[in-house]
């Protein structure tokens, strides 16, 4: 990380920015109001999903939601990490948590991470029209508690109710957000600051496969 560069014991090899773009905190509301940050730069990481923390190995149920600087395309790589150059497109306007992490010395990184973090309700305002969009998707499509989902799917007798279960779940959440693209013609990139990622993205970690046939959408587990 360029960000890094400044520490003598920052290698600049880029696996932290590799791993994930950062959470963002009340420190860098700024960046926002200033546009060097914009929604569409953001992804919301909702309750109930399971993400990795700062320095962590394992990803956590996450307990309230926060944004992240999203990945590049499919991958979780920071969208402003620079492969060519190994370097931060917006150095001198990189988020808080970026100028903290040293991998050699976490102590300033996990002081600061899982608290006083935005949400999205920090980035619209109260006549916001995606405010109403944010409150329906929340209240008809809450995400469930990855972890116990994980743990569901493991049991062998609970597997096939809650890929069931599940099914209903995810078709929910696409139709929702096919209505919302087209009732407020929101892009994909501000689609995933507005409503987090789809349902069953946030599966495919916990091998739940989703397929359309013609008998419409159905979700199973790949093979061991
Ligand atoms: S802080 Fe650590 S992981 Fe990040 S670029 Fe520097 S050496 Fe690599
Ligand atoms: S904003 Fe820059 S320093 Fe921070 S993770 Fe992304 S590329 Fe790395």
């Amino acid at each position: 990380m360029e960000a890094g560069a400044a520490r003598s014991s920052c290698k600049r090899c880029g696996s932290c920015c590799r791993q994930g773009g950062p959470a963002l905190h009340s420190g860098d509301a700024g960046l926002l109001r200033s546009g060097s940050l914009r929604r569409e730069h953001l992804v919301t990481v909702r309750r109930g999903e399971l993400a990795l923390a700062p320095l962590a190995r394992e990803p956590e149920v996450v307990a309230a939601e926060f944004l992240k600087v999203r990945g590049q395309g499919g991958d979780w790589c920071c969208m402003f990490y620079d492969h060519a150059t190994r370097g931060c497109t917006i150095y001198r306007q990189r988020p808080l948590a970026c100028g903290l992490l040293d991998c050699s010395r976490p102590e300033e990184i996990l002081a600061i991470a899982g608290r006083d973090l935005l949400t999205r309700f920090d980035c619209l305002a109260p006549d916001d029209p995606l405010l109403a969009l944010v409150r329906e998707h929340e209240e008809q499509c809450p995400c469930p508690d990855l972890g116990l989902v994980r743990a569901r799917l493991q049991a062998p007798d609970r597997r096939q109710d809650t890929l069931h279960w599940l099914t209903g779940l995810v078709r929910h959440d696409l139709a929702l957000r096919s209505r919302a693209a087209a009732r407020y013609g929101l892009s994909v990139d501000l689609e995933l600051f507005c409503l987090g990622r789809p349902l069953f993205q946030l599966l495919a970690p916990l091998g739940v496969v989703t397929r359309e046939s013609a008998a419409g959408l159905g979700l199973h587990l790949r093979p061991a």
